[in-house]
């Protein structure tokens, strides 16, 4: 019993001496857990009581810790998790408030450099976060460092002006108002988080690489807001054009038929949707057609997504400037990639009025916008 109390109390006083700053149940609950650790069933009152008894603690010392960086993604906020001091480290404790103020502990990471990503948040709110390292000793007892510095981060994007310098680009000379995620990744669909109000939009057709990007044209700047996959074809044309009419069904040539159809060139050029074989049928699209989305394919008119044909149909007024080319240079968004669909889906999956085919087959999650 004797040499219990006096390894317990070492442990107890070792907490005191490398702890200061750590507050009183921190204390209370380490004592009990090496207590419990030594011999099950000794309280951490008798831990704590004992008086000066001379043991030289062993070479044992929790470094502090610190959230070196703090980065809010997309749907995720994560921290990078360091110690600063001397000692060795077994992990760290990381702990998240919640909506009652409390510290609630999320996880223990048995690493001595660690980076914790929380997915549990959402877009426009703040979170608060603090972690503290421990080490586990020979004898199975853990102590625990000082907390860090509480930090609060809010999940959210910004946004960064740059004016583009690739000669190659399409876009040189010009100003762009680009939105990012705190990790540095390119939002590619702004709209879903913040409202943008444009003086007008853009749409640019790179040719080349088939995928449209369409900017919100802001005074001098340009904002790029989406991007869709396309098919062109060999003979689009390439230049600067304005669109001239609008179509909700259009007879293309076949014959067949297209939706949401907006004329870009007076010669015949359409952004289109995937045609239908029948009449204003949205469910004998070409599945063929559906699946080389993202080559140059047609006979001149611009395929896209049923969703993107109707983004444009639905945001871009007759007169909207379609910009045509086959540069390779610098752009903001990079090519939409996209999932074919098997032969008997007839439908296209982003069309909003063949949801319902979708959801009978259990298909596709359908997107709401
Ligand atoms: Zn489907």
């Amino acid at each position: 019993m004797k040499h219990l109390i006096k390894k317990i109390t070492a442990a107890a006083l070792l907490a005191a001496v490398l702890f200061t700053s750590v507050n009183i149940s921190a204390y209370a609950q380490t004592a009990e857990t090496n207590a419990k650790t030594a011999e099950g069933e000794t309280t951490s009152a008798e831990a704590t009581t004992g008086g000066a008894i001379a043991v030289t603690p062993a070479a044992i010392t929790v470094k502090k810790t610190s959230i070196k960086s703090v980065i809010p993604g997309k749907t995720s906020v994560r921290l990078k998790l360091t110690s600063s001091g001397k000692g060795k480290i077994t992990g760290f404790q990381v702990y998240k408030k919640n909506s009652d103020s409390d510290w609630v502990l999320k996880t223990q990471i048995r690493k001595s450099k660690a980076t914790y990503e929380d997915t549990k948040v959402s877009y426009g709110n703040s979170y608060s976060y603090r972690a503290r390292a421990y080490y586990v000793d020979e004898d199975g007892n853990t102590h625990y460092g000082a907390y860090s510095k509480t930090v609060t981060v809010k999940v959210t994007i910004h946004q960064e002006k740059i004016k583009v310098k690739d000669k190659k680009s399409i876009l040189y000379g010009k100003t762009i108002i680009l939105y990012k995620y705190g990790d540095g990744k390119v939002v590619t669909d702004p709209t879903k988080y913040v409202k943008i109000r444009p003086d007008k939009y853009v749409l640019y057709v790179n040719k080349s690489k088939d995928y449209v990007t369409a900017y919100a044209v802001s005074g001098k700047n340009l904002i790029p807001v989406k991007s869709f996959i396309c098919s062109p074809g060999a003979v689009t044309p390439v230049g600067r054009h304005k669109t001239l009419t609008k179509y909700r069904w259009h007879e293309l040539l076949g014959p067949c038929w297209g939706q949401w159809c907006t004329k870009v060139t007076k010669d015949g050029i359409y952004f289109h949707s995937i045609f239908s074989s029948k009449r204003n049928s949205n469910s004998t699209i070409s599945v063929r057609a559906y699946n080389k989305l993202g080559t140059t394919c047609s006979h001149g008119c611009i395929r896209v997504q049923a969703a993107s044909a109707k983004w444009i149909y639905d945001n871009c007024k007759v007169g909207t400037s379609v910009v045509i080319y086959t540069k390779n240079g610098y752009e903001p968004f990079s090519k939409p990639s996209i999932k074919k669909i098997p032969s008997w889906h007839t439908w296209d999956p982003t069309d909003p009025t063949a949801q319902k085919l979708c959801k009978k087959h259990k298909c596709h999650k359908y997107a709401k916008k």
